[in-house]
């Protein structure tokens, strides 16, 4: 749903200039470096990225899923760990508070994560859990007006920069399922919390990752997402349904990205005395990814406008984040093909977005998650 054109047209120029003046000019730095520069950082924050999903009335912009997807589709074109910063905020970090949280909750942190003072995370992944994530072993005991939390985190984004985490933990030890899970709000310098070393990545350079050890940390139980126990599973949920429509997203811009260098680069590298576009195997190359690109940006603007009417998108959210991600692996590995040996080398940046998007097909549920949700809700629907 768009609310008002002219304001969203206004704010997607923004980013679009602010991609090209100032982060696609960054991205060598960021992959050299594995650190977002500070100013680069402060920028994003005045553009208000931190805030995009947060109400108004906390200080946001409040974009519906349509304008915060058309949103990704200018940003996604840059190198993805710039959106990594703000996407843990934007997204699966903050919405869990905004969707299930109390007033009180809300109004405490999510004025500060707007105005991008606070990073929020969002902890659900352990050592021994992942796509059984409703497994998972880190405890809350409750002792009088507080939780007690032990357990260890892993994988966890923007962990070592984050303020605060969303975090899912086990508060009825008697049941080992999702209904035995709850949501937290921990704040990032509670006592009793200490993280890992930055994990190294196959890519993705500036985004970073860590375990998060939770050991006797107490947390206030005031602090229990919406105060009430054994709802945390299906918060999770709720906010990854959202986020699986947020990544697509991506996946379709960054793969916009690939195209536009791979199309250019076969425009002007010259064999056979004539450029390498001309060649019609460079052509399928170019078409098919194309047309993966449309097909997966008509799903994501899809499941954004049904979520955007109130309409249930589990299924939906699933097979754009599938989709999307599968066919952004196929376009890189045709743009590095289209390269030829230039793509396998550093310096023409292809094999860096190669290594990148590799990571889409993984988190917020891997393909074959996204293929047993997809089949469970099939089957659900037609048992009636
Ligand atoms: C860079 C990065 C950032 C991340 N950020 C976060 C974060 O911020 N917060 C967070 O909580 N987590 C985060 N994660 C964790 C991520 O969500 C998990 O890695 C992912 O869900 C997969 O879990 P796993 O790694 O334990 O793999 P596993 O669950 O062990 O899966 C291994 C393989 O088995 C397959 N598999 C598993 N179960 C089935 C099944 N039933 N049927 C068929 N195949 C199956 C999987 O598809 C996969 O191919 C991040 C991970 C990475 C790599």
């Amino acid at each position: 749903m768009i609310r008002d054109r002219e304001t969203l047209n206004l704010l997607l120029d923004n980013i679009a200039r602010f991609v090209r003046e100032r982060l696609i000019p960054n991205e060598e730095v960021v992959a050299e470096t594995d650190e977002i520069p500070d100013d680069v950082v402060r920028d994003m924050k005045a553009l208000g990225l931190f805030g995009l999903t947060v109400p108004e009335e906390y200080g946001g912009l409040q974009l519906t899923m349509e304008e915060e997807v058309l949103a990704m589709l200018e940003l996604g074109r840059a190198s993805p760990a710039f959106r990594s910063l703000i996407g843990t905020t934007v997204g699966i970090g903050s919405q869990g508070i905004l969707f299930d949280g109390t007033e009180a909750q809300k109004r405490k942190y999510l004025p500060r994560m707007a105005a991008g003072e606070l990073i929020a995370s969002f902890a659900l992944t352990e050592p021994g859990s992942g796509s059984d994530a409703a497994s998972l072993r880190t405890t809350a005991r409750r002792d009088g007006d507080h939780y007690v939390v032990n357990g260890t985190k892993r994988f966890i984004t923007n962990a070592p920069q984050a303020g605060l985490f969303t975090l899912m933990a086990r508060t009825d030890p008697a049941e080992k399922g999702a209904g035995g899970i709850s949501a937290f709000i921990v704040e990032a310098g509670t006592p009793g919390i200490s993280f890992g070393k930055r994990d190294k990545k196959m890519g993705q350079k500036g985004a970073h990752t860590c375990d998060v050890i939770f050991e006797d940390c107490r947390v206030p139980a005031e602090n229990l997402i919406g105060g009430v126990e054994g709802r945390g599973f299906k918060t999770a949920m709720k906010v990854l349904d959202k986020g699986r429509i947020h990544i697509a997203s991506i996946c379709v811009a960054v793969a916009e990205r690939m195209l536009d260098e791979a199309l250019r680069y076969a425009m002007d590298r010259k064999q056979f005395g004539q450029p390498i576009a001309e060649f019609q195997l460079v052509q399928a190359m170019l078409a098919d990814s194309k047309a993966e690109i449309y097909a997966a940006r008509c799903m994501v603007l899809d499941a954004a406008r049904r979520r955007d009417d109130g309409l249930p998108v589990s299924t939906e959210a699933s097979c754009a984040k599938m989709f999307a991600s599968e066919m952004c692996g196929r376009v890189a590995d045709r743009a590095v093909q289209i390269f030829g040996g230039a793509g396998y080398m550093s310096e023409y940046g292809i094999e860096r977005f190669y290594r990148d998007v590799r990571l889409f097909r993984i988190y917020e549920g891997t393909t074959q998650i996204q293929q047993i949700v997809i089949a469970r809700n099939l089957l659900r629907e037609a048992r009636g």
